[in-house]
Protein backbone atom coordinates (compact mmCIF):
# COMPACT_ATOMS: atom_id res chain seq x y z
CA UNK A 1 0.00 0.00 0.00
CA UNK A 2 2.03 2.55 0.79
CA UNK A 3 5.27 1.82 -2.32
CA UNK A 4 8.07 4.51 -2.74
CA UNK A 5 6.41 7.65 -4.26
CA UNK A 6 8.03 8.98 -7.14
CA UNK A 7 7.83 12.96 -6.24
CA UNK A 8 8.83 15.75 -9.00
CA UNK A 9 11.37 18.89 -7.53
CA UNK A 10 9.23 21.74 -6.22
CA UNK A 11 10.82 24.08 -9.10
CA UNK A 12 10.13 21.78 -11.41
CA UNK A 13 6.57 21.41 -11.19
CA UNK A 14 5.81 24.99 -11.19
CA UNK A 15 8.04 25.13 -14.78
CA UNK A 16 5.19 22.29 -16.19
CA UNK A 17 2.14 23.20 -14.20
CA UNK A 18 -0.35 25.59 -12.47
CA UNK A 19 -1.17 24.18 -9.50
CA UNK A 20 -5.22 24.73 -8.38
CA UNK A 21 -6.69 24.87 -5.19
CA UNK A 22 -10.28 24.40 -3.59
CA UNK A 23 -10.07 24.34 0.38
CA UNK A 24 -12.92 23.52 2.55
CA UNK A 25 -13.05 24.09 6.07
CA UNK A 26 -15.64 22.21 8.22
CA UNK A 27 -16.18 24.63 11.88
CA UNK A 28 -17.87 22.78 15.06
CA UNK A 29 -20.04 25.63 16.72
CA UNK A 30 -19.44 26.42 19.91
CA UNK A 31 -23.10 26.35 20.64
CA UNK A 32 -24.19 24.44 24.07
CA UNK A 33 -26.62 22.23 22.50
CA UNK A 34 -26.18 20.33 19.55
CA UNK A 35 -27.54 21.37 15.58
CA UNK A 36 -31.34 19.35 16.16
CA UNK A 37 -31.33 18.30 19.77
CA UNK A 38 -30.59 19.72 23.42
CA UNK A 39 -27.74 17.43 23.87
CA UNK A 40 -24.45 19.20 25.32
CA UNK A 41 -21.82 19.52 23.48
CA UNK A 42 -18.72 19.67 25.65
CA UNK A 43 -15.45 18.49 24.27
CA UNK A 44 -13.87 15.40 25.94
CA UNK A 45 -16.72 13.78 27.62
CA UNK A 46 -17.23 9.86 28.81
CA UNK A 47 -18.62 7.99 25.85
CA UNK A 48 -21.95 8.05 24.78
CA UNK A 49 -23.16 10.18 27.82
CA UNK A 50 -23.97 12.90 25.52
CA UNK A 51 -26.63 11.67 23.25
CA UNK A 52 -30.16 11.36 23.11
CA UNK A 53 -32.82 9.27 20.38
CA UNK A 54 -32.70 12.31 17.96
CA UNK A 55 -29.31 12.55 17.31
CA UNK A 56 -29.00 8.84 17.59
CA UNK A 57 -31.53 8.49 14.68
CA UNK A 58 -33.77 6.18 16.78
CA UNK A 59 -37.48 5.26 15.26
CA UNK A 60 -39.96 8.06 15.59
CA UNK A 61 -36.84 10.81 17.09
CA UNK A 62 -37.91 14.55 15.18
CA UNK A 63 -35.23 17.22 15.02
CA UNK A 64 -35.47 20.47 15.80
CA UNK A 65 -32.87 23.34 14.45
CA UNK A 66 -31.28 25.52 17.08
CA UNK A 67 -31.49 28.92 16.43
CA UNK A 68 -28.51 30.41 18.09
CA UNK A 69 -26.33 27.81 15.44
CA UNK A 70 -28.30 29.19 12.83
CA UNK A 71 -27.40 32.57 14.05
CA UNK A 72 -24.05 31.96 14.31
CA UNK A 73 -23.85 30.45 10.60
CA UNK A 74 -25.68 33.67 9.57
CA UNK A 75 -22.74 35.91 10.79
CA UNK A 76 -19.99 33.73 9.53
CA UNK A 77 -21.72 34.29 6.02
CA UNK A 78 -21.70 37.88 6.93
CA UNK A 79 -18.52 38.19 7.72
CA UNK A 80 -17.51 36.37 4.90
CA UNK A 81 -19.25 38.78 2.90
CA UNK A 82 -21.56 36.82 1.80
CA UNK A 83 -25.35 36.99 0.27
CA UNK A 84 -27.82 35.55 2.93
CA UNK A 85 -30.36 33.03 1.10
CA UNK A 86 -34.01 34.83 1.85
CA UNK A 87 -34.91 30.40 1.95
CA UNK A 88 -33.43 27.78 2.34
CA UNK A 89 -33.90 24.23 3.12
CA UNK A 90 -31.83 21.25 5.16
CA UNK A 91 -30.88 18.24 2.76
CA UNK A 92 -30.13 14.54 4.05
CA UNK A 93 -26.98 13.08 2.74
CA UNK A 94 -27.23 9.34 1.95
CA UNK A 95 -24.76 7.01 2.96
CA UNK A 96 -23.68 4.35 5.49
CA UNK A 97 -21.12 4.86 8.02
CA UNK A 98 -20.52 3.47 11.21
CA UNK A 99 -20.11 6.51 12.87
CA UNK A 100 -23.59 8.04 11.50
CA UNK A 101 -26.40 6.48 13.50
CA UNK A 102 -29.15 8.00 11.13
CA UNK A 103 -27.47 6.42 7.96
CA UNK A 104 -27.64 10.13 6.55
CA UNK A 105 -25.76 13.29 7.84
CA UNK A 106 -28.39 16.28 7.72
CA UNK A 107 -26.21 19.22 5.55
CA UNK A 108 -27.53 21.66 3.10
CA UNK A 109 -27.05 20.95 -0.50
CA UNK A 110 -28.36 23.24 -3.20
CA UNK A 111 -29.46 25.47 -0.82
CA UNK A 112 -27.07 26.83 1.71
CA UNK A 113 -27.67 29.29 3.82
CA UNK A 114 -24.62 31.57 2.71
CA UNK A 115 -22.99 31.57 -0.51
CA UNK A 116 -20.91 34.42 -2.61
CA UNK A 117 -18.57 35.64 -0.67
CA UNK A 118 -14.79 36.55 0.05
CA UNK A 119 -12.03 36.66 2.35
CA UNK A 120 -9.12 38.97 1.69
CA UNK A 121 -5.31 37.29 2.96
CA UNK A 122 -2.54 38.74 3.78
CA UNK A 123 0.55 36.28 3.15
CA UNK A 124 3.99 36.24 5.46
CA UNK A 125 5.32 39.35 2.90
CA UNK A 126 2.21 41.20 3.15
CA UNK A 127 1.04 40.73 -0.34
CA UNK A 128 -2.44 40.54 -0.30
CA UNK A 129 -4.80 37.09 -1.94
CA UNK A 130 -8.47 37.64 -2.38
CA UNK A 131 -10.36 34.28 -1.99
CA UNK A 132 -13.35 33.79 -3.33
CA UNK A 133 -16.39 31.88 -0.98
CA UNK A 134 -18.59 29.62 -2.80
CA UNK A 135 -20.80 28.82 0.49
CA UNK A 136 -20.90 28.43 3.71
CA UNK A 137 -23.74 25.68 4.69
CA UNK A 138 -25.19 24.23 8.37
CA UNK A 139 -25.13 20.29 8.94
CA UNK A 140 -24.06 18.27 12.23
CA UNK A 141 -21.16 16.07 12.53
CA UNK A 142 -20.90 12.48 12.91
CA UNK A 143 -19.62 10.18 15.90
CA UNK A 144 -16.33 9.04 16.24
CA UNK A 145 -14.90 5.39 15.69
CA UNK A 146 -12.06 4.14 17.59
CA UNK A 147 -10.44 1.48 16.14
CA UNK A 148 -8.51 -0.57 18.47
CA UNK A 149 -5.88 -3.54 18.97
CA UNK A 150 -4.25 -2.53 15.53
CA UNK A 151 -0.28 -0.98 15.80
CA UNK A 152 -2.10 2.45 13.85
CA UNK A 153 -5.37 3.19 15.23
CA UNK A 154 -6.83 3.02 11.75
CA UNK A 155 -9.07 0.19 10.70
CA UNK A 156 -6.77 -1.79 9.00
CA UNK A 157 -5.37 -4.39 11.43
CA UNK A 158 -7.52 -3.29 13.83
CA UNK A 159 -9.14 -6.06 16.76
CA UNK A 160 -12.62 -4.47 16.71
CA UNK A 161 -13.82 -0.71 16.96
CA UNK A 162 -15.73 1.01 19.69
CA UNK A 163 -17.87 4.26 18.35
CA UNK A 164 -18.75 7.40 20.42
CA UNK A 165 -21.84 9.40 19.02
CA UNK A 166 -21.29 12.20 21.39
CA UNK A 167 -19.93 14.47 18.29
CA UNK A 168 -22.96 13.11 16.33
CA UNK A 169 -25.25 15.85 15.78
CA UNK A 170 -22.80 18.80 16.98
CA UNK A 171 -23.61 21.58 14.45
CA UNK A 172 -21.56 22.37 12.14
CA UNK A 173 -20.45 24.75 9.69
CA UNK A 174 -18.74 23.84 6.09
CA UNK A 175 -17.09 27.01 3.81
CA UNK A 176 -15.92 26.47 0.58
CA UNK A 177 -13.69 27.97 -1.44
CA UNK A 178 -14.11 28.88 -5.62
CA UNK A 179 -11.16 27.15 -7.03
CA UNK A 180 -8.27 29.43 -6.41
CA UNK A 181 -6.17 30.07 -9.05
CA UNK A 182 -2.93 31.90 -10.04
CA UNK A 183 -1.23 31.34 -6.63
CA UNK A 184 1.73 29.57 -8.27
CA UNK A 185 4.87 28.90 -6.46
CA UNK A 186 2.86 30.15 -3.19
CA UNK A 187 -0.02 28.13 -3.35
CA UNK A 188 0.59 25.86 -0.30
CA UNK A 189 1.33 29.26 1.68
CA UNK A 190 -1.91 30.62 0.48
CA UNK A 191 -3.72 27.61 1.60
CA UNK A 192 -2.00 27.62 4.94
CA UNK A 193 -2.70 31.63 5.11
CA UNK A 194 -6.32 31.19 4.57
CA UNK A 195 -7.08 28.75 7.24
CA UNK A 196 -5.05 31.23 9.06
CA UNK A 197 -6.87 33.97 8.26
CA UNK A 198 -10.86 32.23 8.42
CA UNK A 199 -9.71 30.75 12.29
CA UNK A 200 -8.59 34.26 13.42
CA UNK A 201 -11.85 35.55 11.55
CA UNK A 202 -13.92 32.44 13.50
CA UNK A 203 -12.14 33.30 16.82
CA UNK A 204 -13.28 37.46 16.66
CA UNK A 205 -16.87 36.22 16.05
CA UNK A 206 -16.67 33.32 18.90
CA UNK A 207 -19.08 31.34 17.33
CA UNK A 208 -16.37 28.57 17.77
CA UNK A 209 -13.34 27.22 19.81
CA UNK A 210 -11.22 26.80 16.59
CA UNK A 211 -8.86 23.92 17.98
CA UNK A 212 -7.51 22.21 15.29
CA UNK A 213 -5.96 20.00 17.42
CA UNK A 214 -9.29 19.15 18.82
CA UNK A 215 -11.09 18.53 15.60
CA UNK A 216 -13.12 22.03 16.06
CA UNK A 217 -11.76 23.56 13.05
CA UNK A 218 -10.45 20.89 10.39
CA UNK A 219 -9.23 21.68 6.89
CA UNK A 220 -10.32 19.46 3.67
CA UNK A 221 -7.46 20.68 0.52
CA UNK A 222 -8.44 20.07 -2.81
CA UNK A 223 -5.01 19.82 -5.24
CA UNK A 224 -4.99 19.89 -8.77
CA UNK A 225 -2.32 20.61 -11.60
CA UNK A 226 -3.19 22.18 -15.08
CA UNK A 227 0.13 21.37 -17.39
CA UNK A 228 1.17 25.55 -18.83
CA UNK A 229 -0.59 25.07 -21.74
CA UNK A 230 -3.86 23.55 -20.88
CA UNK A 231 -7.20 25.02 -21.24
CA UNK A 232 -8.95 22.27 -18.53
CA UNK A 233 -8.47 21.96 -14.68
CA UNK A 234 -6.71 18.37 -14.16
CA UNK A 235 -8.10 16.03 -12.11
CA UNK A 236 -8.03 16.67 -7.89
CA UNK A 237 -7.29 15.07 -4.85
CA UNK A 238 -8.93 16.09 -1.72
CA UNK A 239 -6.69 15.78 1.84
CA UNK A 240 -9.37 15.41 4.38
CA UNK A 241 -9.12 16.76 7.55
CA UNK A 242 -5.98 18.27 8.02
CA UNK A 243 -5.37 19.18 11.36
CA UNK A 244 -2.69 22.05 11.76
CA UNK A 245 -1.80 25.37 10.23
CA UNK A 246 1.99 23.59 8.89
CA UNK A 247 -0.16 20.60 7.59
CA UNK A 248 -2.22 22.38 5.67
CA UNK A 249 0.92 24.01 4.11
CA UNK A 250 3.02 20.60 3.86
CA UNK A 251 -0.23 18.64 2.52
CA UNK A 252 -0.58 20.75 -0.35
CA UNK A 253 3.10 20.75 -1.17
CA UNK A 254 2.70 17.44 -0.86
CA UNK A 255 0.57 16.83 -3.44
CA UNK A 256 1.80 18.74 -6.24
CA UNK A 257 4.83 17.29 -5.78
CA UNK A 258 3.16 13.88 -6.31
CA UNK A 259 1.11 14.41 -9.10
CA UNK A 260 3.42 15.92 -11.25
CA UNK A 261 5.66 12.68 -10.95
CA UNK A 262 2.40 11.17 -12.13
CA UNK A 263 1.85 13.22 -15.04
CA UNK A 264 4.89 14.06 -16.19
CA UNK A 265 5.50 9.82 -16.41
CA UNK A 266 1.90 9.54 -18.56
CA UNK A 267 -0.21 8.42 -15.51
CA UNK A 268 -3.64 9.47 -14.91
CA UNK A 269 -4.23 11.70 -11.80
CA UNK A 270 -7.53 9.27 -9.33
CA UNK A 271 -10.25 11.40 -8.24
CA UNK A 272 -10.36 10.21 -4.58
CA UNK A 273 -9.38 11.25 -0.93
CA UNK A 274 -6.66 11.26 0.50
CA UNK A 275 -5.11 11.39 3.93
CA UNK A 276 -1.88 13.32 5.59
CA UNK A 277 0.94 11.42 7.35
CA UNK A 278 2.05 14.31 9.71
CA UNK A 279 4.95 11.71 10.29
CA UNK A 280 6.60 12.25 6.81
CA UNK A 281 4.30 14.92 5.33
CA UNK A 282 3.18 12.85 3.20
CA UNK A 283 -0.66 11.82 1.86
CA UNK A 284 -2.17 7.83 1.63
CA UNK A 285 -4.63 6.88 -0.64
CA UNK A 286 -8.08 7.02 0.77
CA UNK A 287 -11.53 6.18 -0.90
CA UNK A 288 -12.11 7.05 -4.41
CA UNK A 289 -14.59 10.11 -4.04
CA UNK A 290 -18.08 9.78 -4.67
CA UNK A 291 -20.01 12.69 -7.12
CA UNK A 292 -22.91 14.36 -5.68
CA UNK A 293 -25.29 12.13 -7.30
CA UNK A 294 -23.96 9.12 -4.97
CA UNK A 295 -25.34 10.45 -2.13
CA UNK A 296 -29.39 10.72 -3.91
CA UNK A 297 -29.06 14.15 -1.81
CA UNK A 298 -33.11 15.32 -0.72
CA UNK A 299 -35.03 17.86 0.66
CA UNK A 300 -35.14 16.96 4.70
CA UNK A 301 -39.04 16.12 5.35
CA UNK A 302 -38.73 16.38 8.93
CA UNK A 303 -37.62 20.39 9.25
CA UNK A 304 -38.82 23.24 8.46
CA UNK A 305 -36.77 25.72 5.76
CA UNK A 306 -35.08 28.39 7.39
CA UNK A 307 -36.16 31.84 6.04
CA UNK A 308 -34.33 34.48 8.02
CA UNK A 309 -35.58 37.46 7.90
CA UNK A 310 -33.71 40.99 6.51
CA UNK A 311 -34.41 42.52 9.53
CA UNK A 312 -32.96 39.61 11.38
CA UNK A 313 -30.04 39.59 9.53
CA UNK A 314 -29.03 43.32 9.89
CA UNK A 315 -29.76 42.87 13.51
CA UNK A 316 -26.85 40.09 13.04
CA UNK A 317 -25.06 41.97 10.81
CA UNK A 318 -24.77 44.55 14.15
CA UNK A 319 -23.22 42.03 16.34
CA UNK A 320 -19.73 41.77 13.95
CA UNK A 321 -16.74 42.50 16.05
CA UNK A 322 -14.28 44.44 14.71
CA UNK A 323 -12.37 42.45 11.98
CA UNK A 324 -8.80 41.24 12.31
CA UNK A 325 -7.54 42.42 9.30
CA UNK A 326 -9.55 46.13 10.24
CA UNK A 327 -8.71 45.68 13.45
CA UNK A 328 -4.75 45.30 12.74
CA UNK A 329 -4.81 48.56 10.14
CA UNK A 330 -5.93 50.22 13.16
CA UNK A 331 -3.04 49.24 15.86
CA UNK A 332 -0.67 49.65 12.82
CA UNK A 333 -1.80 53.53 12.99
CA UNK A 334 -2.26 53.93 16.62
CA UNK A 335 1.35 52.44 17.37
CA UNK A 336 2.98 53.79 14.32
CA UNK A 337 4.11 50.40 13.03
CA UNK A 338 5.52 49.77 9.72
CA UNK A 339 4.60 46.99 7.51
CA UNK A 340 7.75 45.25 8.36
CA UNK A 341 7.40 45.73 12.43
CA UNK A 342 3.51 44.51 12.54
CA UNK A 343 3.73 41.57 10.82
CA UNK A 344 6.89 40.55 13.04
CA UNK A 345 4.48 41.01 16.27
CA UNK A 346 1.90 39.12 14.16
CA UNK A 347 4.27 36.38 13.35
CA UNK A 348 5.50 36.23 17.21
CA UNK A 349 2.28 36.18 18.36
CA UNK A 350 2.34 39.12 19.87
CA UNK A 351 -0.29 41.81 19.29
CA UNK A 352 -3.00 41.27 21.61
CA UNK A 353 -0.60 40.77 24.29
CA UNK A 354 0.52 44.26 23.52
CA UNK A 355 -3.31 44.79 23.03
CA UNK A 356 -4.05 44.08 26.25
CA UNK A 357 -0.94 45.03 28.22
CA UNK A 358 -1.73 48.47 26.33
CA UNK A 359 -5.64 48.25 27.43
CA UNK A 360 -3.91 47.91 31.39
CA UNK A 361 -2.59 51.19 30.84
CA UNK A 362 0.82 50.78 29.03
CA UNK A 363 1.88 53.08 26.49
CA UNK A 364 2.26 51.22 22.94
CA UNK A 365 6.26 51.34 22.76
CA UNK A 366 6.64 50.23 26.70
CA UNK A 367 4.43 47.31 25.91
CA UNK A 368 5.88 46.42 22.64
CA UNK A 369 9.15 47.02 23.94
CA UNK A 370 8.49 44.34 26.82
CA UNK A 371 6.54 41.64 24.79
CA UNK A 372 9.76 41.25 21.77
CA UNK A 373 12.47 41.48 23.72
CA UNK A 374 13.00 40.37 27.74
CA UNK A 375 9.64 38.35 27.38
CA UNK A 376 10.29 36.51 23.45
CA UNK A 377 13.80 36.10 25.24
CA UNK A 378 12.37 33.88 27.83
CA UNK A 379 9.51 32.63 26.16
CA UNK A 380 12.55 31.07 23.97
CA UNK A 381 14.50 30.02 26.58
CA UNK A 382 11.37 27.75 27.95
CA UNK A 383 10.65 26.64 24.57
CA UNK A 384 6.89 28.17 25.06
CA UNK A 385 5.01 30.10 22.92
CA UNK A 386 4.44 34.17 23.88
CA UNK A 387 1.15 33.60 24.81
CA UNK A 388 1.82 30.49 27.48
CA UNK A 389 4.06 32.32 29.33
CA UNK A 390 3.19 32.57 32.84
CA UNK A 391 2.46 36.26 33.14
CA UNK A 392 -0.84 38.37 32.13
CA UNK A 393 -0.98 41.63 29.82
CA UNK A 394 -1.80 43.59 33.50
CA UNK A 395 0.84 42.15 35.62
CA UNK A 396 3.36 43.27 32.04
CA UNK A 397 1.58 47.11 32.57
CA UNK A 398 1.73 47.02 36.10
CA UNK A 399 5.76 46.09 36.14
CA UNK A 400 5.40 49.50 33.28
CA UNK A 401 4.60 51.40 36.00
CA UNK A 402 6.65 50.95 38.61
CA UNK A 403 9.28 52.04 36.47
CA UNK A 404 7.29 55.30 35.27
CA UNK A 405 6.74 55.90 38.75
CA UNK A 406 10.39 55.71 39.39
CA UNK A 407 9.51 52.65 42.14
CA UNK A 408 11.58 50.40 39.76
CA UNK A 409 14.62 50.80 36.93
CA UNK A 410 14.70 48.38 34.05
CA UNK A 411 17.43 46.31 35.15
CA UNK A 412 14.94 45.73 38.49
CA UNK A 413 12.15 45.08 36.48
CA UNK A 414 13.80 42.88 34.50
CA UNK A 415 14.15 41.10 38.10
CA UNK A 416 10.38 40.84 39.13
CA UNK A 417 8.92 39.92 35.62
CA UNK A 418 11.62 36.51 36.44
CA UNK A 419 10.02 36.82 40.27
CA UNK A 420 6.26 36.54 38.55
CA UNK A 421 7.25 34.19 35.90
CA UNK A 422 8.44 32.06 38.51
CA UNK A 423 5.15 31.86 40.43
CA UNK A 424 6.12 34.32 43.05
CA UNK A 425 2.79 36.35 42.78
CA UNK A 426 1.83 39.93 41.32
CA UNK A 427 4.93 42.46 40.32
CA UNK A 428 4.07 44.09 44.30
CA UNK A 429 4.70 40.76 45.82
CA UNK A 430 7.73 40.32 44.28
CA UNK A 431 9.08 43.93 44.79
CA UNK A 432 8.47 43.35 48.19
CA UNK A 433 9.78 39.76 48.74
CA UNK A 434 13.06 40.34 46.96
CA UNK A 435 13.59 43.94 48.18
CA UNK A 436 13.68 45.69 45.04
CA UNK A 437 12.49 48.25 45.33
CA UNK A 438 15.19 51.71 43.69
CA UNK A 439 16.84 53.72 46.49
CA UNK A 440 15.10 57.15 46.24
CA UNK A 441 15.89 58.14 49.90
CA UNK A 442 18.55 60.70 48.66
CA UNK A 443 20.31 60.35 52.34
CA UNK A 444 20.87 56.86 51.87
CA UNK A 445 22.63 57.71 48.31
CA UNK A 446 24.70 60.43 49.83
CA UNK A 447 26.12 57.78 52.04
CA UNK A 448 26.85 55.22 49.97
CA UNK A 449 28.42 58.59 47.19
CA UNK A 450 30.23 59.72 49.65
CA UNK A 451 31.82 56.39 50.20
CA UNK A 452 32.73 55.47 46.98
CA UNK A 453 34.33 58.95 46.39
CA UNK A 454 36.48 58.34 49.90
CA UNK A 455 37.82 55.14 48.40
CA UNK A 456 38.69 56.48 45.30
CA UNK A 457 40.35 59.41 46.08
CA UNK A 458 41.84 59.75 42.56
CA UNK A 459 38.79 59.79 40.81
CA UNK A 460 37.39 62.28 42.92
CA UNK A 461 39.86 64.60 42.32
CA UNK A 462 39.42 63.88 38.76
CA UNK A 463 35.95 64.89 38.67
CA UNK A 464 36.71 67.83 40.61
CA UNK A 465 38.99 69.14 37.79
CA UNK A 466 35.49 68.84 35.36
CA UNK A 467 37.17 65.29 33.93
CA UNK A 468 33.05 64.52 34.47
CA UNK A 469 33.65 61.29 32.05
CA UNK A 470 35.36 59.78 35.33
CA UNK A 471 32.18 59.94 37.47
CA UNK A 472 31.08 56.54 35.61
CA UNK A 473 33.46 54.61 38.05
CA UNK A 474 31.66 56.07 40.67
CA UNK A 475 28.33 55.68 39.53
CA UNK A 476 29.84 52.17 39.22
CA UNK A 477 30.97 51.77 42.90
CA UNK A 478 27.27 53.37 44.37
CA UNK A 479 25.35 51.16 42.20
CA UNK A 480 27.23 47.85 43.53
CA UNK A 481 27.12 48.98 46.56
CA UNK A 482 23.24 48.88 46.47
CA UNK A 483 22.83 46.11 44.74
CA UNK A 484 21.56 47.86 41.65
CA UNK A 485 18.36 49.48 43.49
CA UNK A 486 19.72 53.22 42.89
CA UNK A 487 18.70 55.24 40.05
CA UNK A 488 22.00 55.31 37.90
CA UNK A 489 20.73 59.00 36.54
CA UNK A 490 19.78 60.18 40.51
CA UNK A 491 23.42 59.27 41.75
CA UNK A 492 25.36 60.79 38.87
CA UNK A 493 23.67 64.25 39.46
CA UNK A 494 24.67 63.37 43.42
CA UNK A 495 28.29 62.84 42.65
CA UNK A 496 28.43 65.73 40.28
CA UNK A 497 26.91 67.96 43.14
CA UNK A 498 29.45 66.55 45.86
CA UNK A 499 32.36 67.01 43.39
CA UNK A 500 30.54 70.72 42.73
CA UNK A 501 31.24 69.89 38.88
ZN1 LIG B 1 -29.25 14.38 21.14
Amino acid sequence: MSATVELMDYDEVLERFDPVLGLEVHVELNTHTKMFCGCPTGFGAEPNTQVCPVCLGLPGALPVVNEIAVASAIRIGLALNCEIATWCRFARKNYFYPDMPKNFQTSQYDEPIAFNGWLDVTLDDGEVVRVQIERAHMEEDTGKSLHVGGATGRIHGAEHSLLDYNRAGVPLIEIVTKTIEGTGARAPEVARAYVATLRDLLKALDVSDVRMDQGSLRCDANVSLMAKDATEFGTRTETKNVNSLRSVERAVRHEMTRQAAILVDGGSILQETRHFEEAGGTTRAGRRKETSEDYRYFPEPDLVPIAPTREWVEELRATLPEMPEQRRKRIQAEWSLTDLELRDLINAGAVDLIAATVDAGATPAEARSWWVSYLSQSANSRGVELADLPITPAQVAAVISLIADGSLTNKLAREVVDGVLAGEGEPDEVVEKRGLKVVSDDSALYAAVDEALASQPDVAEKIREGKVAAAGAIVGAVMKATKGQADAKRVRELILERCGA
